[in-house]
């Protein structure tokens, strides 16, 4: 490890109270020995490893499961506002601890300073919205047929939830289900994504100690270990009433068919292929930033990235001129150097899959723009770079349907917006979509029925950088669950309807007699 991230990695693991080998299990207290496999933590910056994880095994996740049982038990006795109150002293320590998480989260993600900051911004934005909704989740009150009787809907708590993570936003998808089912009256089983462990940890030491401090119930729990094995315990256990998975479509689809067999309910946030749509009556200046934020930022390895743009015929050339320049000029290496805006992949099989995607793309007819190659970076022995790409497609191709978690950006050209729609349409992911355009005609298709279907839509602004306070999530092969805003934290609860009779006969729906 260099001497500069050597030190970070001391500063930080005496601030978090981390070791060289740390327990990944918790459940009231830290497992001292669990005894699951173990898991190195690997720095993308300059590939080389942070620490050792004990990770869990069956017998610690059957442990953990009948500790969180009982503390959901215990939560229930609070009220909603009453459990506020835990999340708002959370988010409280979160503020004091934004700093070092965010150093935690781009050492181990590749971050760069302000990604990982923001991303622990995120955690103490949804602690914020999960408070307020605590004062809130209302039902709605119905008119009754039946004379002398009250119908409404009430949202009971659910349970014990499973929470399985991507390594992409390590720590902000855990708070976004988390916080919003610790409201409703729910506990959490949390399986972080193998890569992005510490952070995990990290997280979970905070949280932790705020609960113990105040006396709450244990209602956060964690698990770390492999997808195959824990995921998949978690995933077929009927103790755990919902799955909030968020990965890739593959990992998905074989937990969306475990939880479906035995009834479950799942929130599933799976890969996007994003696209924006560029008109001729855009703004230029602000769709190319908009453009290369979206395609660029945290390396390509957010869901929402932007791997595709449909420009019109008329700009074309300026457009991916220009679209040129910037990729040339962006600056690739060591997220955490000042001025650094485009980090490492996360791991050395990210940057085989940007190669496999590039040579594809050239034999379905690509030409390539900018990029292409894998990249070093002075000053780093290690790491897994490569260059941002773009690569000018005849027409959508299968490598253009499927997600490569990377920075490559596939262009097209259109002459009418419905041939642009269609387009941005033909992939099988329904995450997140965009169109920049002056246009109120073209702004409005884009937005109805017979424009984007995907399950976030943008005009002006890019695919990429959504805010708490909407409902996320997508359609299609990116699963259709929605988290975080609006009136996401209804999933986390059940639904019951509720009819009063509040008289003294009984009379019956729909004109029904039954007389006795
Ligand atoms: P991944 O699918 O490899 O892993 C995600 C998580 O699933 C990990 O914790 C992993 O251990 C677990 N897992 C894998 N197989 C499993 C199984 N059979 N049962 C249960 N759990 C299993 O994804 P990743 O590489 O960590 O993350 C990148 C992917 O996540 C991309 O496709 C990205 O688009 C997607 N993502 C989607 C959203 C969204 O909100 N839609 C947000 C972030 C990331």
């Amino acid at each position: 490890m260099s001497m500069d991230l050597m030190k970070l990695r001391k500063e930080i693991f005496n601030e978090l109270g981390l070791n060289s080998t740390n327990s990944g299990v918790y459940a009231a207290e830290w497992v001292k020995h669990p005894s699951g496999k173990k898991v190195v933590s690997v720095s993308p910056i300059d590939g080389k490893d942070i620490a050792t994880i004990l990770a869990g095994s069956k017998d610690d996740f059957e442990m953990i499961v009948r500790k969180t049982e009982k503390a959901q038990n215990d939560w229930l006795k609070l009220t909603p506002p009453q459990r506020g109150e835990l999340i708002r002293l959370i988010g409280n320590e979160l503020r004091k601890q934004k700093e070092n998480l965010g150093k935690i989260v781009s050492l181990e993600t590749g971050k760069t300073t302000v990604e990982g900051e923001g991303e622990i911004q995120e955690m103490i934005d949804i602690a914020d919205f999960a408070v307020g909704l605590s004062r809130q989740l209302h039902g709605i009150q119905m008119a009754s047929e039946r004379f002398e009787h009250r119908m409404y809907e009430q949202y009971l708590p659910l349970g014990l939830i499973g929470v399985i993570t991507s390594f992409n936003f390590p720590s902000s998808v855990w708070s976004w289900n988390s916080f919003i089912a610790a409201v409703v009256g729910d506990a959490v089983v949390w399986k972080p994504s193998s890569k992005a462990i510490l952070t995990a940890i990290s997280v979970m030491k905070i949280v932790t100690k705020v609960i113990k401090e105040n006396k709450y119930p244990e209602i956060f729990a964690l698990v770390i270990g492999s997808g195959a094995e824990i995921g998949n315990l978690m995933s077929a256990d009927p103790r755990i009433k919902l799955i909030s998975f968020t990965g890739s479509v593959k990992s998905g689809r074989v937990v969306s068919e475990t939880v479906a067999r035995r009834f479950g309910k799942t929130i599933l946030e799976l890969g996007g292929n994003n696209g924006s749509i560029v008109s001729s009556k855009a703004n230029l200046n602000l769709s190319l930033k908009g453009v290369a934020f979206g395609a660029m930022a945290t390396a390509g390895q957010r869901c929402t990235t932007t791997r595709r743009i449909i420009v019109e015929e008329k700009i074309y050339k300026e457009f991916t001129t220009r679209l040129k320049n910037i990729y040339t000029d962006v600056k690739v290496g060591n997220p955490r150097e000042e001025g650094i805006l485009v980090g490492p992949l996360i791991d050395g099989d990210a940057v085989k899959n940007f190669t496999r995607a590039v040579d594809r793309a050239k034999m379905e007819g690509g030409k390539l723009l900018a990029g292409g190659k894998t990249a070093t970076i002075r000053g780093l022995k290690g790491g897994f770079y490569v260059q941002p790409t773009v690569i000018e497609m005849p027409k959508v191709t299968p490598i253009t349907c499927e997600e490569t978690f990377a920075p490559i950006l596939y262009v097209f050209r259109y002459k009418t917006l419905e041939e642009a729609i269609k387009i941005h349409n033909a992939v099988p992911q329904g995450l997140s979509s965009s169109i920049f355009t002056n246009d109120l005609m073209e702004e409005e298709k884009f937005l109805s029925a017979l424009g984007s279907d995907c399950g976030l839509a943008n005009v002006n602004t890019a695919t990429a950088g959504a805010e708490i306070g909407g409902a996320f999530g997508g359609e299609k092969d990116t699963g259709g669950g929605r988290e975080s805003g609006s009136d996401a934290w209804k999933i986390y609860a059940r639904r019951q309807t509720v009819t009063i009779n509040w008289g003294k006969d009984i009379p019956l729906a729909q004109g029904v007699r039954f007389e006795v």
